[in-house]
Protein backbone atom coordinates (compact mmCIF):
# COMPACT_ATOMS: atom_id res chain seq x y z
CA UNK A 1 0.00 0.00 0.00
CA UNK A 2 0.94 3.51 -0.14
CA UNK A 3 1.26 4.12 3.17
CA UNK A 4 3.82 1.54 3.39
CA UNK A 5 5.93 2.49 0.46
CA UNK A 6 6.38 6.33 2.51
CA UNK A 7 7.15 4.38 5.94
CA UNK A 8 9.84 2.40 3.66
CA UNK A 9 11.53 5.50 2.46
CA UNK A 10 11.41 7.81 5.58
CA UNK A 11 13.49 4.77 6.79
CA UNK A 12 15.90 5.89 4.33
CA UNK A 13 15.69 9.44 4.58
CA UNK A 14 14.57 9.67 8.44
CA UNK A 15 15.17 13.84 8.23
CA UNK A 16 12.99 14.41 5.12
CA UNK A 17 9.06 15.28 5.73
CA UNK A 18 6.82 13.20 4.22
CA UNK A 19 5.35 15.30 1.16
CA UNK A 20 8.95 15.76 0.31
CA UNK A 21 10.44 11.83 0.30
CA UNK A 22 7.27 11.13 -1.10
CA UNK A 23 7.61 13.16 -4.57
CA UNK A 24 10.99 11.75 -4.33
CA UNK A 25 10.15 8.16 -4.37
CA UNK A 26 7.55 8.71 -6.88
CA UNK A 27 9.63 10.47 -9.30
CA UNK A 28 12.60 8.01 -9.55
CA UNK A 29 9.73 5.38 -9.60
CA UNK A 30 7.89 7.47 -12.36
CA UNK A 31 11.39 7.34 -14.01
CA UNK A 32 11.96 3.77 -13.97
CA UNK A 33 8.37 3.25 -14.81
CA UNK A 34 8.99 4.58 -17.82
CA UNK A 35 12.34 3.03 -18.21
CA UNK A 36 10.96 -0.47 -17.79
CA UNK A 37 7.47 -0.49 -19.28
CA UNK A 38 5.01 -0.06 -16.52
CA UNK A 39 2.52 2.09 -17.80
CA UNK A 40 -0.45 0.39 -20.08
CA UNK A 41 -3.40 2.33 -22.14
CA UNK A 42 -7.04 1.82 -21.04
CA UNK A 43 -9.42 2.84 -23.54
CA UNK A 44 -13.24 3.70 -23.27
CA UNK A 45 -15.92 3.66 -25.89
CA UNK A 46 -17.35 7.17 -26.88
CA UNK A 47 -20.92 5.97 -28.01
CA UNK A 48 -23.68 7.61 -30.38
CA UNK A 49 -26.38 8.97 -28.31
CA UNK A 50 -28.38 7.81 -31.30
CA UNK A 51 -27.48 4.67 -32.68
CA UNK A 52 -25.30 3.11 -29.66
CA UNK A 53 -22.91 2.57 -31.93
CA UNK A 54 -19.27 3.17 -30.67
CA UNK A 55 -17.66 6.33 -32.55
CA UNK A 56 -14.35 6.53 -31.07
CA UNK A 57 -12.17 5.52 -27.93
CA UNK A 58 -10.45 7.99 -25.48
CA UNK A 59 -6.71 6.18 -24.52
CA UNK A 60 -6.22 7.09 -20.74
CA UNK A 61 -3.15 6.00 -19.07
CA UNK A 62 -2.70 3.57 -16.03
CA UNK A 63 0.11 3.13 -14.00
CA UNK A 64 0.95 -1.15 -12.79
CA UNK A 65 3.07 0.09 -10.07
CA UNK A 66 5.65 -3.06 -8.91
CA UNK A 67 4.74 -2.04 -5.17
CA UNK A 68 1.41 -0.33 -5.10
CA UNK A 69 -0.03 -1.82 -7.44
CA UNK A 70 -2.23 -0.13 -10.49
CA UNK A 71 -2.10 3.55 -9.70
CA UNK A 72 -4.69 5.73 -11.08
CA UNK A 73 -3.64 8.81 -13.12
CA UNK A 74 -4.97 11.89 -10.79
CA UNK A 75 -2.45 10.75 -8.49
CA UNK A 76 0.86 10.56 -11.27
CA UNK A 77 -0.15 12.97 -14.13
CA UNK A 78 0.48 15.95 -11.47
CA UNK A 79 3.50 14.87 -10.29
CA UNK A 80 4.55 13.91 -14.29
CA UNK A 81 3.78 17.54 -15.02
CA UNK A 82 5.79 18.91 -11.72
CA UNK A 83 8.75 17.22 -13.02
CA UNK A 84 8.61 17.41 -16.85
CA UNK A 85 7.97 13.64 -16.83
CA UNK A 86 4.89 14.31 -18.51
CA UNK A 87 7.12 15.00 -21.76
CA UNK A 88 8.76 11.80 -22.41
CA UNK A 89 5.68 9.96 -20.98
CA UNK A 90 2.93 11.72 -23.28
CA UNK A 91 5.12 11.09 -25.98
CA UNK A 92 4.43 7.15 -25.31
CA UNK A 93 0.84 7.81 -24.56
CA UNK A 94 0.48 9.20 -28.35
CA UNK A 95 2.76 6.68 -29.66
CA UNK A 96 1.07 3.97 -27.80
CA UNK A 97 -2.57 4.73 -28.91
CA UNK A 98 -1.46 5.83 -31.92
CA UNK A 99 -0.17 2.15 -32.99
CA UNK A 100 -2.89 0.76 -31.42
CA UNK A 101 -5.43 2.45 -33.82
CA UNK A 102 -3.46 1.72 -36.79
CA UNK A 103 -3.90 -2.40 -35.46
CA UNK A 104 -7.56 -1.81 -35.16
CA UNK A 105 -7.43 -0.05 -38.19
CA UNK A 106 -6.29 -2.96 -40.09
CA UNK A 107 -8.01 -5.34 -38.21
CA UNK A 108 -11.55 -3.45 -39.89
CA UNK A 109 -12.63 -2.52 -36.62
CA UNK A 110 -14.99 0.35 -38.00
CA UNK A 111 -14.09 2.65 -35.36
CA UNK A 112 -13.01 6.34 -36.90
CA UNK A 113 -11.28 7.98 -34.10
CA UNK A 114 -8.35 7.75 -30.95
CA UNK A 115 -8.58 10.47 -28.50
CA UNK A 116 -5.52 10.97 -26.57
CA UNK A 117 -5.02 13.80 -23.60
CA UNK A 118 -2.54 16.34 -23.76
CA UNK A 119 -1.28 18.13 -21.29
CA UNK A 120 -0.73 21.98 -21.02
CA UNK A 121 3.14 21.67 -20.66
CA UNK A 122 3.15 18.92 -23.75
CA UNK A 123 1.45 21.44 -25.42
CA UNK A 124 3.63 24.15 -24.73
CA UNK A 125 7.08 21.99 -26.19
CA UNK A 126 8.30 23.82 -29.08
CA UNK A 127 8.54 20.45 -30.93
CA UNK A 128 4.80 19.48 -29.99
CA UNK A 129 3.10 19.99 -33.18
CA UNK A 130 6.75 17.93 -34.75
CA UNK A 131 6.34 15.08 -32.75
CA UNK A 132 2.64 14.62 -33.46
CA UNK A 133 3.85 14.90 -37.50
CA UNK A 134 6.65 11.87 -36.64
CA UNK A 135 4.30 9.68 -34.50
CA UNK A 136 1.65 9.81 -37.36
CA UNK A 137 4.81 9.07 -39.89
CA UNK A 138 6.00 6.65 -37.66
CA UNK A 139 3.31 4.61 -37.06
CA UNK A 140 1.45 5.34 -40.47
CA UNK A 141 -1.79 6.37 -38.61
CA UNK A 142 -4.01 8.62 -41.18
CA UNK A 143 -4.31 12.18 -39.45
CA UNK A 144 -8.41 12.25 -39.59
CA UNK A 145 -8.23 9.53 -36.79
CA UNK A 146 -6.48 11.31 -34.04
CA UNK A 147 -8.08 13.68 -31.69
CA UNK A 148 -6.53 15.54 -29.11
CA UNK A 149 -8.15 16.89 -26.26
CA UNK A 150 -7.22 19.55 -24.63
CA UNK A 151 -8.77 21.09 -21.27
CA UNK A 152 -9.15 24.97 -20.68
CA UNK A 153 -5.80 25.60 -19.10
CA UNK A 154 -4.32 25.25 -22.75
CA UNK A 155 -6.71 27.57 -24.27
CA UNK A 156 -6.47 30.27 -22.07
CA UNK A 157 -2.95 31.98 -22.99
CA UNK A 158 -5.31 32.14 -26.76
CA UNK A 159 -1.97 34.09 -28.60
CA UNK A 160 0.07 31.34 -27.76
CA UNK A 161 -2.18 28.38 -28.54
CA UNK A 162 -4.85 29.39 -31.43
CA UNK A 163 -1.49 29.45 -34.11
CA UNK A 164 -0.76 26.28 -32.94
CA UNK A 165 -3.51 24.24 -32.59
CA UNK A 166 -4.13 25.94 -36.05
CA UNK A 167 -0.80 24.02 -37.37
CA UNK A 168 -2.78 20.72 -35.61
CA UNK A 169 -6.01 21.07 -37.49
CA UNK A 170 -4.23 21.73 -40.86
CA UNK A 171 -2.31 18.38 -40.69
CA UNK A 172 -5.97 17.09 -40.46
CA UNK A 173 -5.61 16.21 -36.88
CA UNK A 174 -9.35 16.35 -34.64
CA UNK A 175 -9.17 18.64 -31.17
CA UNK A 176 -11.47 18.74 -28.35
CA UNK A 177 -11.96 20.67 -25.56
CA UNK A 178 -12.22 18.40 -22.76
CA UNK A 179 -14.02 18.87 -18.85
CA UNK A 180 -15.76 21.75 -20.56
CA UNK A 181 -17.54 24.15 -18.35
CA UNK A 182 -15.08 23.80 -15.16
CA UNK A 183 -12.41 26.26 -16.04
CA UNK A 184 -12.69 30.32 -16.15
CA UNK A 185 -12.17 31.04 -20.12
CA UNK A 186 -14.66 33.22 -21.67
CA UNK A 187 -17.38 31.69 -23.92
CA UNK A 188 -16.13 34.20 -26.34
CA UNK A 189 -12.46 32.81 -27.28
CA UNK A 190 -14.81 29.57 -27.95
CA UNK A 191 -15.41 31.48 -31.75
CA UNK A 192 -11.80 31.09 -32.39
CA UNK A 193 -10.46 28.00 -31.22
CA UNK A 194 -10.31 25.39 -34.23
CA UNK A 195 -12.23 23.19 -32.20
CA UNK A 196 -14.20 19.96 -33.41
CA UNK A 197 -15.96 18.58 -30.46
CA UNK A 198 -16.81 19.95 -26.90
CA UNK A 199 -16.71 17.35 -23.81
CA UNK A 200 -19.39 18.36 -21.04
CA UNK A 201 -17.34 17.80 -17.77
CA UNK A 202 -18.70 14.96 -15.64
CA UNK A 203 -19.86 17.42 -13.00
CA UNK A 204 -22.81 18.68 -14.81
CA UNK A 205 -23.90 14.98 -15.80
CA UNK A 206 -23.69 13.73 -11.90
CA UNK A 207 -26.77 16.33 -11.37
CA UNK A 208 -29.04 16.71 -14.20
CA UNK A 209 -32.33 16.15 -13.35
CA UNK A 210 -35.37 17.06 -15.77
CA UNK A 211 -36.00 20.62 -14.86
CA UNK A 212 -32.47 21.42 -12.60
CA UNK A 213 -30.04 24.23 -13.13
CA UNK A 214 -27.56 20.97 -14.40
CA UNK A 215 -30.02 19.60 -17.11
CA UNK A 216 -30.75 24.00 -18.41
CA UNK A 217 -26.52 24.43 -18.66
CA UNK A 218 -26.04 21.40 -20.47
CA UNK A 219 -29.06 21.72 -22.59
CA UNK A 220 -27.28 25.38 -23.05
CA UNK A 221 -23.94 24.19 -23.83
CA UNK A 222 -25.42 21.82 -26.30
CA UNK A 223 -27.33 24.10 -28.74
CA UNK A 224 -24.34 26.70 -28.13
CA UNK A 225 -21.60 23.80 -29.53
CA UNK A 226 -24.05 22.98 -32.47
CA UNK A 227 -24.33 26.62 -33.23
CA UNK A 228 -20.23 26.48 -33.81
CA UNK A 229 -20.56 23.27 -35.56
CA UNK A 230 -19.00 21.50 -32.69
CA UNK A 231 -19.41 17.50 -31.66
CA UNK A 232 -20.66 17.22 -28.34
CA UNK A 233 -19.84 14.04 -25.86
CA UNK A 234 -20.78 14.49 -22.34
CA UNK A 235 -19.21 12.45 -19.86
CA UNK A 236 -19.97 10.18 -17.32
CA UNK A 237 -23.18 8.99 -18.25
CA UNK A 238 -23.71 6.34 -14.84
CA UNK A 239 -27.02 5.03 -15.68
CA UNK A 240 -30.06 5.22 -18.23
CA UNK A 241 -31.57 7.82 -16.89
CA UNK A 242 -28.66 10.55 -17.62
CA UNK A 243 -28.63 8.95 -21.29
CA UNK A 244 -32.53 9.41 -21.32
CA UNK A 245 -32.41 12.88 -20.45
CA UNK A 246 -29.23 13.20 -23.15
CA UNK A 247 -31.40 11.57 -26.01
CA UNK A 248 -33.80 14.30 -25.95
CA UNK A 249 -30.78 16.99 -26.87
CA UNK A 250 -29.22 16.05 -29.84
CA UNK A 251 -25.97 15.31 -27.88
CA UNK A 252 -24.01 13.03 -30.20
CA UNK A 253 -22.08 10.86 -27.99
CA UNK A 254 -21.44 9.74 -24.36
CA UNK A 255 -18.30 8.45 -22.55
CA UNK A 256 -19.64 6.86 -19.33
CA UNK A 257 -19.39 3.49 -16.97
CA UNK A 258 -23.00 2.53 -18.15
CA UNK A 259 -21.92 1.52 -21.42
CA UNK A 260 -18.13 1.00 -20.58
CA UNK A 261 -15.42 1.33 -18.18
CA UNK A 262 -11.89 2.34 -19.69
CA UNK A 263 -10.32 -1.66 -20.66
CA UNK A 264 -7.19 -3.18 -21.74
CA UNK A 265 -6.63 -3.56 -25.41
CA UNK A 266 -7.42 -7.28 -25.15
CA UNK A 267 -10.68 -6.95 -23.73
CA UNK A 268 -11.76 -3.95 -26.19
CA UNK A 269 -10.90 -6.88 -28.90
CA UNK A 270 -13.67 -9.23 -27.36
P1 LIG B 1 -10.44 12.92 -18.08
O1 LIG B 1 -9.65 13.14 -19.32
O2 LIG B 1 -11.55 13.86 -17.79
O3 LIG B 1 -10.96 11.41 -18.18
C1 LIG B 1 -12.18 10.96 -17.70
C2 LIG B 1 -12.04 10.22 -16.38
O4 LIG B 1 -13.34 9.83 -15.93
C3 LIG B 1 -11.23 8.93 -16.48
O5 LIG B 1 -10.56 8.75 -15.23
C4 LIG B 1 -12.33 7.88 -16.64
O6 LIG B 1 -11.92 6.60 -16.24
C5 LIG B 1 -13.38 8.43 -15.72
N1 LIG B 1 -14.74 7.99 -16.07
C6 LIG B 1 -15.24 7.63 -17.26
N2 LIG B 1 -16.55 7.32 -17.19
C7 LIG B 1 -16.91 7.50 -15.89
C8 LIG B 1 -18.15 7.33 -15.17
O7 LIG B 1 -19.19 6.97 -15.70
N3 LIG B 1 -18.11 7.62 -13.83
C9 LIG B 1 -16.97 8.03 -13.19
N4 LIG B 1 -17.03 8.28 -11.89
N5 LIG B 1 -15.81 8.21 -13.86
C10 LIG B 1 -15.76 7.94 -15.18
P2 LIG B 1 -9.02 8.31 -15.16
O8 LIG B 1 -8.74 7.29 -16.24
O9 LIG B 1 -8.72 7.99 -13.75
O10 LIG B 1 -8.26 9.64 -15.58
C11 LIG B 1 -8.31 10.79 -14.77
C12 LIG B 1 -7.68 11.97 -15.46
O11 LIG B 1 -6.27 11.77 -15.64
C13 LIG B 1 -8.22 12.22 -16.86
O12 LIG B 1 -9.45 12.90 -16.79
C14 LIG B 1 -7.11 13.05 -17.46
O13 LIG B 1 -7.21 14.39 -17.03
C15 LIG B 1 -5.88 12.42 -16.81
N6 LIG B 1 -5.28 11.47 -17.76
C16 LIG B 1 -5.57 10.16 -17.97
N7 LIG B 1 -4.80 9.63 -18.93
C17 LIG B 1 -3.97 10.64 -19.34
C18 LIG B 1 -2.92 10.73 -20.31
O14 LIG B 1 -2.59 9.77 -21.03
N8 LIG B 1 -2.29 11.95 -20.44
C19 LIG B 1 -2.65 13.03 -19.68
N9 LIG B 1 -1.98 14.19 -19.88
N10 LIG B 1 -3.63 12.98 -18.77
C20 LIG B 1 -4.28 11.80 -18.59
CA1 LIG C 1 -10.08 13.46 -21.41
CA1 LIG D 1 -12.87 14.98 -19.15
CA1 LIG E 1 -11.38 15.53 -15.84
Amino acid sequence: SKSNGQNQYCFFTPDMNEEVSKKLLLESDLRKGLKEGQFQLYYQPQVSVASGEVKGYEALIRWEHPEYGMVSPGDFIPLAEETGLIIPLGRWVLEEACRQMMAWIKDGGGVLRMSVNISAIQFQQPDFVQIVKDILAETGLPPAYLELEMTETIVQDTTQSIPVMKEIRDMGVKISLDDFGTGYSSLSYLKDFPLNTLKIDKSFIDNMEQGSREKAIVDAIIHMAHRLEFNVIAEGIENEAQLQLLSGEACEEYQGYYYSPPLPSSKIEK
